[in-house]
């Protein structure tokens, strides 16, 4: 039986550029139910999910909704655009109005980006418990950056878009780069439609030992250098398609990080024995949707 201290029932929906999860429970030792759904078309795409989130609210009464999405998104409560997708390159999605579509459901709702929600997650229940300080970067489709600071997201004119950093080229590596924006910026160097375009074959097929990997891990360190002596996590954990389907690449993105930094500043206090400052995130792929259950008990947590 359910006490008032129990954890809340919510539903989470986290929204990605190629999937949806729409999840149910309170969090990751209980969840109820599952749904994946393709991402197309926004007006399809989120009819499914409502139709999904109406059955469970009907049978279930879940308490509050977290989104966890797919960005640049507008953040701020304030702001007559909030929880709508804003600037983004994803044909068809920029202005769609994600949160308003699900105000009928007459439950709190959360809105955060995929990434800040990841991070909220991993802060609770994952890698970063107890630390003040973190980043959480995926490294799939595209580049994204959640960072945690004191406690709190980053964020100011906007979330980060820190994947979309300039970085040194590897010596005699002059491939223009897949960003539409910025051409060789880290996601148009390291993100998996990067390797196909730069390679012609998709990342998962490519053998550990391919050239392109060294380009990857060249990249990231550097990009890691840049994010570690900014804002000064205390962990970095990296997810991500990429990331996850290729487990020759951490160790090496560790040993560029350190040799990038060459003994400066925070290099010894990352290279201490057991600190794993670079880390896989412990909720693994579920990051996203337990992060959008996170930001669901937050919401109702604000609402009293
Ligand atoms: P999303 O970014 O949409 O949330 P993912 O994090 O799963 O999704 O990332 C998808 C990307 O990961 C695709 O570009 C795909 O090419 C790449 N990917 C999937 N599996 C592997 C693998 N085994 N090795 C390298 N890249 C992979
Ligand atoms: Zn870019």
């Amino acid at each position: 039986m359910s006490t008032q201290q129990d954890p809340a029932l919510c539903a989470g929906v986290e929204l990605g550029g190629t999937k949806c999860v729409c999840v149910l429970g309170t969090g990751p030792a209980d969840v109820r139910a599952e749904v994946r759904l393709e991402t197309g078309a926004p007006t399809r795409t989120l009819k499914d999910i409502e139709e999904v989130l109406s059955q469970w609210r009907a049978r279930h009464a879940f308490r509050a909704l977290g989104i966890a999405s797919f960005g640049p998104a507008d953040l701020e409560p304030d702001s007559p655009t909030y929880g709508s997708l804003i600037g983004t390159p994803k044909p068809g999605w920029d202005n769609v109005a994600v949160l308003r579509t699900f105000t009928p459901l007459g439950v709190p709702i959360g809105f955060q980006t995929d990434v800040n929600a990841a991070a909220l997650a991993e802060g609770l229940w994952g890698g970063a418990i107890g630390l003040a300080s973190y980043a959480y970067v995926t490294v799939g489709t595209g580049v994204g950056v959640g960072a945690v600071v004191e406690g709190r997201g980053l964020r100011g004119l906007g979330h980060p878009e820190a994947g979309h950093m300039r970085v040194p080229r590897k010596a005699g590596d002059d491939w223009p780069g897949a960003c539409p924006f910025h051409g060789d910026c880290v996601e148009g160097l390291v993100s998996g439609p990067a390797i196909r375009a730069r390679t012609g074959r998709e990342a998962a097929e490519l053998p550990p030992d391919h050239p392109a990997w060294d380009t990857v891990v060249h990249a990231l360190g550097a990009f890691f250098h840049n994010l570690t002596l900014s804002t000064v996590p205390q962990r970095i954990l990296i997810g991500g398609g990429v990331i996850a389907g290729q487990s020759q690449l951490l160790p090496r993105i560790r040993a560029a990080l350190l040799t990038s930094l060459n003994g400066y500043a925070q290099a010894r206090a990352i290279s201490q024995p057991g600190r794993e400052f670079l880390a896989s995130p412990r909720l693994g792929e579920r990051a996203g949707s337990l992060g959008a259950i996170a930001l669901a008990q937050r919401a109702l947590r604000a609402d009293g």
